[in-house]
């Protein structure tokens, strides 16, 4: 099964509502989705988050296509190594979405050559369903209360929301209505984003845990693995390394600082699903669980990764979605994606089990080219900012 072509298509998906963290925003989610070619017949699918642009991961596709072209697709790890060692793609971090999407293809093309969903390839099942987190964007106390109870009335367990933004107490205030309106039983997650200094996240941290937190997110500098910890033995709500932890290589230093409870990890990050098996292997030998991060994800991208945490124990937490904020999807029968309690069930067909629904991937293959820029991780309001940092 030799690949004989890559095609890459970037495709623009609006938001309900922008998506706003604590040094910009978005207006929806652009992905880069990724066909890959065989001689037998058989094309696989894979999608690259546009992390850190669009066009760095369509660069990124171009520049290893001579490594990958006439590769058996069934030797992933030949294949990783040879865009890794002989690329020098190793070194760079920014370009690990393209390599992930094309390790995604693989991986299904391999699922769909032996007639068998990605779960069985990666494990089997330790359970069913795989469940994700409700994003509350920010918004006003006054206001956010009513998102947070369309969360909890849709089923979703636990609700995320951005804080490290300038003024604390209008997080903690975002806190406390995100509680009276959820009421006792949900989860509560905060993500500051590195936006804190060690003082600031003791101190606001502790006023927030009076309405109750599940996990808090990265709320000093994850390039001080020294800060986190000190920082982590100073509250009481465990915390979730993310910036800290992109890489396994990152993972390895989290866990020898005592740095986090939670690890974050993400095959679009590190290279790929088998890297995302690694890395939770890994923190499970540690004794930590694991959750999912995502740069925003559709469809392909997302069930790819849920086949693996489905058949992986130590993804214990709801994971990174955008399922309250994404207003469709680019997969056959799915718009948006169909959440049930938050959760995601497993399609039952070969690979990753979807198929591209090409009048919507043409339509928004269209709106990337007419209005990516409002789009993408530097949308032209947040590159007009300087953040003063860390927040104190
Ligand atoms: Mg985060």
């Amino acid at each position: 099964m030799r690949i004989t072509g890559l095609r890459a298509t970037p495709v623009a998906v609006p938001f309900r509502e922008d998506e706003l963290w604590a040094y910009g925003g978005r207006r929806g989610m652009v992905s880069i989705l990724l066909e890959v070619d065989t001689d037998d017949g058989l094309t696989g699918i894979g999608e690259a988050s546009a992390y850190p642009s669009a066009d760095i991961v369509l660069a990124v596709i171009r520049s290893i296509e001579p490594l990958v072209l006439g590769e058996d697709a069934f030797a992933i790890e030949r294949i990783m190594k040879r865009i890794n060692i002989i690329g020098t793609w190793h070194h760079v971090k920014a370009t690990s979405p393209g390599i992930a999407a094309v390790e995604m293809a693989c991986w299904d093309l391999v699922g769909k050559a032996c007639g068998q969903p990605l779960v069985n390839l990666f494990g089997g099942r330790v359970r069913d369903r795989v469940e994700y987190f409700y994003y509350l964007s920010r918004k006003p106390a006054a206001e956010i209360g009513a998102d947070a109870r369309r969360g909890v009335e849709a089923g979703f367990r636990t609700l995320y929301l951005k804080v490290g933004s300038d003024d604390p107490r209008e997080d903690i205030e975002r806190v406390e209505a995100v509680r009276d309106a959820a009421g006792p039983d949900a989860l509560i997650r905060v993500d500051a984003n590195e936006a804190w200094s060690s003082s600031a996240a003791i101190r606001v941290v502790a006023e927030m845990e009076r309405f109750g937190l599940e996990l808090v997110e990265q709320p000093v500098s994850g390039r001080n693995l020294a800060e986190m910890a000190y920082v982590r033995s100073r509250i009481a709500t465990p915390l979730l390394a993310n910036e800290a932890s992109w890489t396994r290589y990152d993972q390895l230093e989290v866990i020898r600082a005592g740095a986090a409870d939670v690890v974050s990890v993400d095959n679009q990050m590190d290279g790929g699903l088998l890297n995302l098996k690694r890395s939770a292997g890994m923190c499970e030998v540690a004794g930590l669980p694991v959750l999912k991060h995502s740069l925003g994800e559709l469809g392909v991208a997302m069930y790819a990764a849920a086949h693996v945490m489905a058949a992986t124990p130590n993804f214990l937490y709801a994971n990174q979605g955008y399922a309250s904020l994404l207003s469709d999807d680019i997969v056959v029968g799915a718009s948006p994606l169909p959440y049930v309690d938050g959760c995601l069930e497993l399609p039952t067909g070969h690979g990753i089990g979807v198929e591209l629904d090409r009048e919507r991937v043409d339509r928004y293959a269209e709106l990337y080219l007419k209005e990516s820029a409002a789009f993408s991780f530097h949308e032209s309001e947040a590159l007009t900012r300087t953040p003063e940092l860390p927040k104190l």
